[in-house]
């Protein structure tokens, strides 16, 4: 018992939909333009390229000449883009492609057609094609919430029910009576007969219980952990007993003493689990900041912070682990003269970004004083993980809010566990 079973999502492939679908909320097209595209696994590629080659038919309806321009490119832009695969992918695929105004804005017509690829992050069900004013994000935004089921089991020898936590809404899913007699006999049993009767009822009302839990949280809703509660100490002799099928046994996260069994107590279990739960959704990134803060606090060295230091050491190859919050919202921005290479490296939050970036791009070279110069630009986390491809570093972007990732804002939103001490 509470042994903790989470499936571990990759947190920078995480960071970067997020990231993405961030900036696509923020868009919107001039007319009616923006192409949202999500295919299914098993999905086949031929159809759906002409599906969208029939869409491109049906714009030499549209009145406005340069939302039927953009609508049409980006068609074209998408069944270019799926010619490229041989199948779809394993967990499908999402496009958003659409004419968009250059950064810092434009006017009229200076719109570049932008396509956006994702893998989603667990497998894609639903076809949807729309053509609209803005990106449709909700599919995977949805996808992006938190989706460890937890099952619950309010029981007790009057009844049981049975509940589903996902994201943060809880479903009773069923709830069935014991039929099991109460405690007290009717006048003229034998009070040993009595006993050995609410037994067997008792028995095989748990083993009951236990098949109906087997089909809900293993077989249809395959759950990543348990809580089981209940009035009395029945619950701990349904625990204790090993009715459970063994997955499910290792995965009882907590017990609950409630007040009711069934539906009721379901919702009542629900309102007292909110630390558990929480708890249960950050014990990964619990462990990884405790594990930091030892190493930091240690004598051997192992621990450091600081985007400076752990980019360095990240190059130098040290670095095993680095550990970014959520919410730097820092930018590398690189501007390299054209003439002679030289190349200038800043990192800037993104509000700063696009000023600098025209500061920089018109002034002279520092080394050559030419004019000619041109700029990229990357999410900090996109160029750390740029280099740590080549070190065979791990990232692990957890969330800034929470109360560790605020620990790990306190030294500076980067921190590092190395391979070994280089002071060493
Ligand atoms: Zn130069």
């Amino acid at each position: 018992m509470g042994k903790i079973i989470i499936q571990k999502q990759d947190s920078v492939k995480l960071y970067k939909i997020r990231k993405t679908l961030e900036e696509l909320t923020q868009k919107s097209g001039r007319g009616t333009e923006l192409v949202s595209l999500y295919i299914p696994r098993g999905k086949q590629l031929h159809e759906v390229i002409n599906n969208l080659r029939e869409e491109q038919g049906t714009a030499d309806n549209i009145k406005s000449d340069l939302t039927r321009t953009h609508v049409v490119d980006s068609l074209s832009r998408v069944i270019q883009r799926l010619k490229l695969y041989k199948d779809t992918p394993e967990r499908g695929l999402v496009i958003f492609c659409g004419a968009l105004p250059p950064e810092g804005g434009g006017p009229i017509g200076s719109e570049i057609i932008k396509l956006y690829e994702i893998d989603p992050p667990k497998e894609l069900t639903t076809f949807l094609y729309r053509c609209d004013d803005h990106f449709h994000v909700d599919i995977l935004k949805d996808m992006l919430k938190d989706d460890n089921l937890i099952g619950f089991l309010a029981i007790d020898t009057k009844d049981t029910g049975w509940g589903l936590l996902h994201g943060d809404k809880i479903e009773v899913l069923g709830e069935t009576g014991s039929g099991v007699a109460g405690k007290h006999r009717q006048g003229g049993q034998s009070a040993k007969r009595f006993q050995k009767l609410r037994e067997m009822e008792l028995t095989y009302y748990f083993n009951r219980v236990a098949a109906t839990t087997k089909e809900y949280f293993i077989d249809i809703y395959p759950v990543k952990g348990l809580i089981i509660s209940g009035p009395g100490p029945t619950k701990e002799d349904f625990i204790n007993n090993n009715y459970l099928d063994y997955r499910l046994q290792d995965m009882v996260i907590a017990t609950i003493d409630s007040s009711y069994s069934g539906s009721e107590g379901i919702r009542e279990a629900f309102a007292k689990a909110g630390e558990i739960l929480s708890d249960f959704r950050m014990v990964e990134e619990k462990k990884l900041v405790d594990d930091l803060f030892r190493h930091i606090n240690s004598r051997i060295g192992l621990g450091t912070y600081g985007l400076k230091e752990v980019t360095k050491l990240l190059k130098n190859n040290v670095v095993q682990t680095l550990i970014i919050t959520d919410d730097t919202n820092l930018y590398r921005l690189e501007i390299k003269c054209k003439r002679c290479q030289n190349i200038q490296e800043i990192i800037i939050e993104r509000p700063q970004l696009i000023s600098k970036k025209s500061e920089l791009l018109n002034s002279p070279c520092p080394n050559c004083k030419s004019m000619d110069s041109e700029s990229t630009e990357q999410d900090i986390v996109d160029y750390l993980e740029l280099i740590a491809a080549k070190t065979g570093a791990k990232i692990e972007v957890i969330s800034g809010k929470a109360e560790h990732g605020a620990m790990v804002s306190s030294l500076g939103k980067v921190a590092a566990i190395l391979r070994y001490n280089p002071n060493q």
